[in-house]
């Protein structure tokens, strides 16, 4: 937990949010600014932020938000026409809050990467 940092506001409930889904370790909430028809994202409930910072201990931590993000498309009918699932690091990569999280974005086709 960050003081400073909206996400970790928002697990703790101190920014309300509704979640979408919650378990021991991340909660999923709808993106306040959607770019597809379905954008939510997935918060792990431990603090640190971003790709960088994926340490050996984490892997399976990023697994499991990447599996919830799978199940909560499935769970909206996304699996026929499928969806993307993005994780922002950085600048370049236009990460804008520094809790690492998952994108989940269904429902328009995506152009190709680049
Ligand atoms: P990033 O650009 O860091 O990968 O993604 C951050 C995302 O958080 C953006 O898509 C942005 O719209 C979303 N976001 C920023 N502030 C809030 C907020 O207060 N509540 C919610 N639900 N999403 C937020
Ligand atoms: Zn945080």
């Amino acid at each position: 937990m960050a003081a400073d940092c909206l996400f970790c506001r928002i697990i703790g409930g101190g920014i309300p949010a509704a979640k979408l889904h919650e378990d021991a370790l991340c909660v999923a909430i709808a993106d306040i600014a959607p770019k597809a028809p379905v954008h939510l994202l997935v918060l792990p409930k431990e603090h640190f932020s971003g790709a960088p910072e994926i340490t050996a201990p984490r892997e399976a931590l990023v697994g499991h938000l990447v599996k919830v993000a799978a199940d909560l498309a499935r769970e909206r009918g996304l699996e026929p026409d499928g969806y993307r699932i993005v994780l922002n690091s950085g600048a370049h990569g236009g990460q804008t809050v520094f809790h690492l999280h998952v994108h989940l974005l269904g429902g328009r086709p995506f152009a190709e990467m680049g």
